[in-house]
């Protein structure tokens, strides 16, 4: 049996920052990780890295990245003010997210992103993904110009490495399995360590493990029948063991369990994320095509928003069509506007050089109808308004069910590029409930639990039923610290 102050289990980006601000109270700090060293790291090493934080001005940024005086001379970073962040995790969330956790993330997001800079974490300009030359500027929209130097993989590496130095001891192969728990105290974890039970004492135990994800028979339980055939964007790891854990000592369940997020991923990438590939199974560049299912039928507005609030929610949406796949169609038009992972080498990808052309090479979609649907669309489109990729141009089609109220452009410019979804889960939005000050749980009866914290994905109550996109790198940096820092004071107090 081994002893510390305090447990941390996972080793993924929030339970890093919660050794770490842990260890900063001067608390000893065991890492406990499921996976491998080669596989440690959770979704968090999956990550694409945009971190989306509040800021007013070049002066936050400079806060958290370099910027030089060329890039603010020939740049326009927009903003995203606490209001408008608060606006965007209000919306998306149908105003269910709980008011204490969202002010906490909106609030503590800046000096959040420049404690880890402190930490030796490296933010870059985020050129690629999301900005666009405007009248010759370099334009960010989407209010996210800022993400991790060599994505979440780089994320994990660096806060890995200030880890090290601050002295985190970390256990790989040792999956926790149950909490040690008197009654009274949380006092440990029991582990299943390299294939043998082992068990680890401490003063207090933060679990960062993740959601539920990667579990086939917790997702159909929970999101609903039809989710076990999700395939997993990232870690197979998070199989909701914090949450059975802490359950059976009677936390409380909070936030949306019956919700996650989940997007548009190749149809034939593999069952979980492979970190070679990262990100890029995924294929968020619908906003500037349709989406069409087995019927040969569109079934969401494609240009509702920015991909960032709509991508989290629509791979839910394709899972629930007939097949559960859908097809994204593009003209030759937006070619030079789809993101990189339309690029990679595994792709299921078809092309032509007509509409007719096209649809019976679309696996499993009525080509009759297909053919038709695009014909209705063209009709629909409206070509008095300007097309804009960088703001929402209202470029409608209207008229048509369901309508595109940007964006939309005429598919009539060959080749035709289509390319194949289905649904990718990234995380579960069901959690635990914790107490704002510390981050501590709270039981049924919504009393703390002595010696148990939490952060990360498995914190319930921040998202429901939509996401603005990068959010859960940040709150779990949020959270973790908050987690590490209240878990940290109060074994050393
Ligand atoms: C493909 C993909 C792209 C994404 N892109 C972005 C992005 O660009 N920006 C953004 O903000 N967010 C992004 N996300 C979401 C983001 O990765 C997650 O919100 C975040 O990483 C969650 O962090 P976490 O520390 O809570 O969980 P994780 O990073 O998943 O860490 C959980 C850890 O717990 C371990 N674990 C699980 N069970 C046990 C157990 N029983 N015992 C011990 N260890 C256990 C796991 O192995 C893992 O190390 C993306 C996610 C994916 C999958």
């Amino acid at each position: 049996m081994q002893t510390y102050d305090l447990i941390v289990v996972g080793k993924g980006n929030a339970a890093l920052c919660a050794a770490l601000s842990a260890r900063d109270q001067g608390a000893s700090v065991a890492v406990l990780e499921a996976a491998s060293e080669d596989e440690s790291g959770g979704n968090s090493r999956f990550a694409g890295g945009v971190m989306r934080f509040a800021y007013e001005s070049v002066d936050d940024l400079k806060r958290v990245t370099e910027v030089t005086d060329e890039e603010i001379a020939t740049s326009d970073f927009g903003t995203n003010t606490r209001e408008e962040y608060f606006d965007d995790l209000y919306r998306l969330t149908s105003y269910r997210t709980d008011a204490d956790l969202s002010e906490i993330l909106v609030t503590q997001s800046l000096d959040t992103m420049s404690w880890l800079r402190s930490k030796g974490v490296r933010f870059v300009l985020n050129y690629g993904r999301q900005s666009g030359l405007v009248d010759g500027k370099r334009k960010f929209f989407g209010r996210m110009p800022i993400e991790v130097s060599g994505g979440g993989a780089g994320l994990v590496q660096y806060l890995d490495q200030a880890a090290g130095k601050a002295g985190v001891d970390v256990f790989y192969d040792t999956r926790a399995t149950s909490l040690v728990y008197d009654g009274v105290k949380v006092q440990g974890v029991r582990v299943q360590q390299k294939g043998a039970p082992a068990e680890f004492r401490a003063k207090a135990v933060i679990l960062a493990c993740g959601g539920f994800e990667a579990n086939p028979e917790w997702r159909t339980r929970y999101l609903g029948p039809g989710w076990e055939l999700a395939k997993v964007r990232g870690s197979r790891f998070n199989q909701g063991d914090g949450l059975k854990m802490a359950l059976e000592i009677g936390a409380a369940p909070y936030g949306n369990w019956s919700g996650c997020h989940a997007t548009g991923w190749d149809r034939y990438a593999p069952e979980f994320g492979d970190v070679n590939v990262g990100d890029q199974f995924q294929k968020h560049s619908y906003i500037f095509g349709l989406l069409i299912n087995s019927s040969g039928k569109r079934f969401v507005d494609e240009g509702w928003d920015f991909h960032s609030f709509t991508y989290a929610k629509y791979g839910g949406e394709v899972l629930k069509q007939p097949g559960q796949f859908a097809w994204q169609v593009f003209d030759s038009k937006v070619t030079k506007l789809l993101r990189s992972e339309y690029r990679i080498k595994f792709v299921t990808k078809v092309s032509a050089n007509s509409i007719e052309e096209l649809a019976p090479k679309l696996e499993g979609v009525d080509a009759d109808q297909f053919i038709k649907t695009v014909r209705d669309y063209n009709a629909a489109v409206r070509d008095d308004v300007k097309f804009d990729h960088t703001v929402k141009d209202g470029k409608s089609a209207a008229g048509i069910e369901p309508p595109k109220s940007n964006w939309a452009q005429k598919l009539d410019t060959p080749p035709f590029d289509a390319y194949m979804t289905t649904c990718g889960i990234t995380f579960t939005f069901g959690g635990l409930r914790i107490d704002r000050e510390t981050g501590q749980v709270f039981d049924v009866h919504l009393k703390p639990i002595p010696g148990l914290y939490c952060a990360g994905e498995i914190v319930g109550g921040l998202f429901y039923f939509n996401y603005p996109s990068c959010t859960g790198l940040v709150s779990g940096a949020v959270f973790g610290k908050l987690a590490g820092t209240g878990a940290g004071r109060a074994v050393k107090a």
